[in-house]
């Protein structure tokens, strides 16, 4: 069946995360029909589109010509011509330039399509074995510190699972930091999905950490982790810190990750205290 390609469209394209058996035939024949294919890297793209014997030309479309870039294939649409987006893999516009494009699209009255297929973050969380029914999608978590920081703090109370995508060479970083604010959970560790070597190892936190001090992380992984326990969190509020003890108070928030400077003062002032008297506080010997 040929499929009608219409002009003055964007055609978003996912490809395969590894296993080239899952191109699906609506892909296909849409890269084959389209006018332009917009690939984020096309030295990786050729070797796909040489493999399906696909010769529709290409353009680059990437992080870093991300807005120019998308008013060039703008105007192209708006001329008629039909523009497929493709990724280095997987479904475009899932942590990838992609999203510009198609909320651009969107503000300049171009349709957009998109086809279904390949997407890492959703066949790791069906292969976790954790809980599916809700979860949030946080993809790499940032590299500034302080934002990094912030955003664990904010999944430290997060009660869906929660799903993250990491380069290899950052893996232990990310498995030490996710302990030290969320605390032991559970996480399956999604590495080369849909490839010969694909695993899901599952397992603690601490105990990722402690297999990957003495082992290199290779590949493609995506970390899926288990929420926080609602009954537990529902308990922590209800016991808010006017019922707690300091030392309690101050448990909380490193927990949270907050370290133990950072947590007197947010302790000091939650009780409109100095943080002198928390120090001296904390000083003084517990009563027996
Ligand atoms: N748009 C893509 C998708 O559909 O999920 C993701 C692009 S993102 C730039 C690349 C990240 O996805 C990798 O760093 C890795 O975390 C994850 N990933 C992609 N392919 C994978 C695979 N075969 N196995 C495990 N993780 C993969």
């Amino acid at each position: 069946m040929s499929m009608d390609i219409k002009g003055g469209m964007l055609y978003l394209c996912a490809t395969p995360i590894g296993n080239l058996e899952d191109m699906t035939s609506r892909v296909l024949e849409t890269l084959t029909n389209v006018d332009v294919i917009a690939a984020e890297d096309t030295r990786n793209s050729l070797k796909l589109l040489n493999h399906f014997q696909i010769r529709t030309p290409m353009t680059s479309y990437h992080e870093y010509n991300k807005v120019e870039k998308a008013y060039t294939l703008i105007r192209q649409m708006k001329e008629g011509k039909s523009i497929a987006l493709i990724t280095d893999a997987g479904t475009p516009a899932i942590s990838d330039p992609g999203e510009v494009l198609v909320r651009m699209c969107h503000e300049e009255g171009i349709p957009v399509t998109s086809l279904p297929g390949p997407c890492a973050c959703i066949t790791a969380l069906t292969l976790s074995g954790l809980p599916t029914r809700r979860f949030a999608f946080e993809a790499f978590l940032p590299q500034d510190k302080k934002e990094r920081r912030t955003i664990l703090q904010e999944l430290a109370d997060e009660t869906r699972t929660m799903i993250l995508y990491e380069a290899p060479h950052h893996l232990r970083k990310t498995l030490e930091d996710l302990q030290e604010v969320l605390g032991d959970r559970r996480i399956a560790l999604c590495r080369e999905l849909t490839k010969r070597f694909e695993s899901v190892e599952r397992m603690t936190l601490l105990q990722a950490i402690a297999k990957y001090s003495g082992e290199e992380p290779r590949g493609e992984y995506v970390l899926v982790i288990k929420g926080r326990d609602r009954a537990e969190l529902q308990e922590e509020v209800r016991r808010s810190w006017e019922e707690m003890s300091i030392e309690e108070h101050m448990e909380l928030y490193e927990r949270r990750g907050m370290d133990h400077k950072e947590a007197m003062k947010q302790v000091a002032t939650d009780r409109g205290i100095s943080k002198r008297d928390v120090y001296q506080y904390l000083l003084k010997p517990i009563d027996k």
